[in-house]
């Protein structure tokens, strides 16, 4: 008899857990964002080649940097969305676009914090922060903390890396 209570205990608190287990799954899942994480591309080198123009090549697969004041986007001032030349992923969106001075096209944000990646360079002898595509790895430009409000920050990139579309792609 006394067995028999025993063993409806435990049923009742086998059972008591696989519901809360089962409870918090779903909240867990509730969570998860809406939107699925960015996939990467992985294409070699020799394919970029094939797909970029020599420009695009050197910026984007190099960590190249287009001369000041002559990329097609420093002075641009049509509202839309700038899109990776590579990959056409939207990177920056014209209301976070400033005058910075630098001759570089200048961002207080990026249109998402989940298409790019931030990556510490230490080359020419200085410490930046470079940013990259978050799906194709594409060199954009670096990201400054002497920016705008509400941000503070100055992402600097390369026009050459970028491709503006007229309407929001969001
Ligand atoms: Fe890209």
């Amino acid at each position: 008899m006394n067995k028999m209570r025993i063993s409806q205990v435990t049923l009742a608190a086998v059972l008591g857990l696989m519901g809360y287990i089962l409870v918090n799954a779903a909240t867990a899942a509730e969570k998860k964002p809406a939107r699925p994480a960015i996939t990467k591309i992985n294409r070699s080198e020799a394919e970029w080649k094939k797909i970029l123009t020599a420009d695009e090549f050197y910026v984007l697969r190099q960590q190249g940097t287009e001369r000041p004041f002559t990329g097609r986007y420093h002075d641009h001032h049509e509202k839309g969305t700038y899109v990776c030349a590579a990959c056409k992923l939207p990177l920056f969106s014209s209301s976070t676009k400033f005058d910075s001075g630098t001759g570089w096209p200048s961002f207080f944000a990026p249109i998402d914090a989940k298409h790019v990646e931030e990556l510490v360079d230490n080359s020419h002898g200085m410490r930046r922060v470079e940013v990259r595509c978050a799906r194709c790895g594409g060199h954009l430009g670096h990201v400054f903390d002497d920016g705008p409000k509400p941000t503070g920050l100055r992402y600097c990139i390369n026009s050459v890396s970028l491709k503006f579309e007229g309407k929001s792609v969001r």
